[in-house]
């Protein structure tokens, strides 16, 4: 079974699908984590997140891989894990504007489709339903109003101990909203056979219970 979650960012994509995966006892996979580790990479490497031609010339000196231990996604760069060194406001940034680049769309396509070709899969992502797998069986598109996702993402990255203010935080979702929903190559939009999903009122458990009835009407659970 492919399901295929799509959405803005900070819609709580990731949360909902770990919950999901464990209920459906199917892998959850984080394909934003792939754009974070090129992004990590770039900066890395010292060249500017904007500057494509340099973007490029850098894919075949990475090496990605992605496994599951216990159900847990590893992602690794060079061999390397890269645990949480991705998951900053900054890698965020690099990931959103190296992603609008089709040659790192399709740098990363043939890992993501492996990896749904070998397992029943929950993917989250922006262009699962579009364009990863036009033929998963279940196709989400969850979304929320910007300023209710600034608020969780802000209480998220002052758990983690990040100094950030509630508007940077959500001027950095507006500009993530519009690099992804605007970029040429494989604009976050819904695919047109997806069920679109708003969770601006509901908490974790309210939406995954509200996806989990959507499944229900698309595949036999
Ligand atoms: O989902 P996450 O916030 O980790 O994604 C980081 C960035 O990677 C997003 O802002 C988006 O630009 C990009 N991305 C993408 N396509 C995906 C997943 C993420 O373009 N399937």
């Amino acid at each position: 079974m492919k399901i295929a979650l799509d959405g803005p960012s900070g819609a709580g994509k990731s949360t909902v699908a770990k919950a999901l995966a464990k209920k459906l006892g199917i892998i959850y996979v984080d394909t934003g984590a792939l754009y974070r580790t090129v992004g990590l990479y770039v900066k890395n490497q010292g060249v500017a997140k904007d500057d494509e031609e340099k973007v490029i010339a850098l894919l075949p000196q990475i090496n990605l891989g992605m496994e599951f231990i216990n159900g847990e996604q590893i992602v690794t760069l060079n061999g390397v894990n890269v645990g949480d060194t991705i998951r900053t406001g900054e890698i965020a940034m690099y990931a959103s504007r190296v992603s609008a680049i089709p040659e790192v769309r399709t740098f990363l396509l043939e890992t993501q489709r492996k990896i749904a070709r070998e397992n029943s899969v929950v993917m989250d992502g922006r262009d699962i339903g579009t364009v990863i797998l036009p033929d998963a069986e279940v196709k989400i598109f969850m979304f929320a109003s910007a300023e209710a996702r600034a608020e969780r993402r802000y209480k998220e990255l002052i758990a983690k101990g990040e100094n950030c203010t509630l508007e940077s935080v959500l001027e950095d979702i507006k500009t993530r909203d519009h690099n992804d929903s605007t970029r040429k190559t494989a604009p976050a939009v819904p695919a047109e056979d997806a069920v679109m999903l708003d969770n601006s009122s509901l908490d974790i458990d309210g939406t995954v219970n509200a996806v989990i009835e959507i499944i229900k009407s698309k595949v036999e659970l």
